[in-house]
């Protein structure tokens, strides 16, 4: 029901709605890998057209750019775009487009089709550097292991830096715990 006839809705009062429950299977990523999208569609008569509002979810596959698997990542879409009407409702005369660019129309067969729309808005919210989870441990810098699966059998990190400061952090504070109780 991504496609949605509005013959009726166009034909009524600025200011009418409509609401449709959808759940539909699209193709976003253009690789016939089709993702499930689920939520509610609101369609609202405008005075140029008709104004389409959508709470959408879905999940697409993506790759984590930390560890390279593939997960399913959950997006929500919220959609507000103004649709507008190619040929009169009544007449059936070709009107004219507004002068913006890339709008949304509702074809001759007055058929709104969100379809573009979620693809587009799916697109914009994938991150640019998806995380499988919050603290994926990525992969091993030497063996390429998958450290979100243990240990790797690499040698452990000796001499970073980071660690050596927390070291001599903590046997300093000791030092002078110790002193301190060595005074009293
Ligand atoms: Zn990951
Ligand atoms: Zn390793």
């Amino acid at each position: 029901m991504m496609r949605i006839n509005v013959s009726q809705l166009l034909k009524a009062p600025i200011g009418s709605i409509r609401s449709y429950k959808v759940s539909e299977i699209i193709d976003i990523a253009g690789d016939d890998s089709g993702s499930m999208v689920q939520g509610e569609i609101k369609l609202m008569r405008t005075d140029r057209g008709i104004l389409a509002k959508a709470a959408l979810h879905t999940e697409v596959e993506v790759t984590c750019s930390r560890c390279l698997n593939l997960f399913s990542c959950p997006l929500t879409l919220n959609i507000e775009e103004e649709y507008f009407p190619t040929v009169d409702v009544v007449g059936g005369t070709a009107l004219p487009l507004p002068d913006e660019p890339s709008c949304f129309t509702i074809d001759e067969h007055h058929i709104l089709d969100l379809t573009e729309a979620i693809r587009q808005y799916a697109l914009l919210a994938i991150p640019m550097k998806p995380l499988c989870r919050a603290n994926c441990a990525g992969l091993c810098p030497d063996c390429g292991y998958n450290l979100n699966q243990g240990p790797c059998s690499c040698p452990p990190q000796r001499g970073d830096p980071r660690w050596s400061k927390l070291k001599e952090l903590s046997l300093t504070s000791d030092k002078s715990v110790n002193e301190r109780k060595g005074a009293e």
